[in-house]
């Protein structure tokens, strides 16, 4: 007989925590064949993203989901959003964050030759969806991988990424990743 999970399209979900990666993979994997990626050079401190970074590579294996990692360049990051130390969560820092990693995901997908990249960002009501998926759409045509548009927190999306992550027993940062969200 056939294998079913030979016939979902592939997707390179990018994820931030393992809070909203896990709820958000394991809701994917029913639809496609789902590899994680890492990559936040925003987080800060090292520290902080090593124990972001242990949890999601303890829960890819339990969930069984191949796992990408990225680089962690905190340096070039900052340099990337000079100027916008003080931007309100939401702001033109974190338009150019989203970005950041989402280009690096598109890129990442087309490297792999994997149909499909999206993120678990937009599960978060302190995001921007809206900007998300028009930097997602742009991407998508500069990379040629199509872009799995969707806001993750409709349908309690947030709520319930809360409870599994309460039924696991993953760990969840109080702040969303770089210096300036700790304030
Ligand atoms: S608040 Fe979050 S999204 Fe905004 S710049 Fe910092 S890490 Fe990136």
């Amino acid at each position: 007989m056939e294998n079913q999970s030979s016939k979902k399209a592939e997707l390179l979900l990018h994820i931030c925590c393992i809070g909203c990666g896990a709820y958000v993979g394991k809701m994917l994997d029913e639809e496609f064949s789902v590899s994680l990626f890492f990559y936040n050079p925003n987080i800060y401190p090292e520290i902080e993203y090593k124990k972001r970074l242990e949890e999601i590579e303890r829960i890819a294996k339990h969930l069984s989901l191949p796992l990408y990692l990225g680089a962690y360049e905190h340096r070039s990051w900052l340099e990337s959003v000079r100027g916008h130390e003080t931007d309100k969560e939401k702001g033109e820092r974190c338009l150019i964050c989203y970005r950041e990693r989402l280009r690096e995901t598109a890129k990442m997908a087309q490297e792999k030759k994997i149909g499909f990249f999206s993120t678990t960002l937009t599960i978060s009501p302190h995001k921007d969806a809206r900007a998300i998926s028009g930097i997602g759409s742009d991407l998508s045509l500069k990379y040629n991988v199509k872009f799995l548009d969707r806001d993750f927190k409709k349908q309690d999306g947030f709520k319930k990424s809360v409870a599994l992550s309460h039924d696991l027993g993953l760990y969840r940062q109080n702040y969303c990743g770089c210096e300036f969200s700790r304030r």
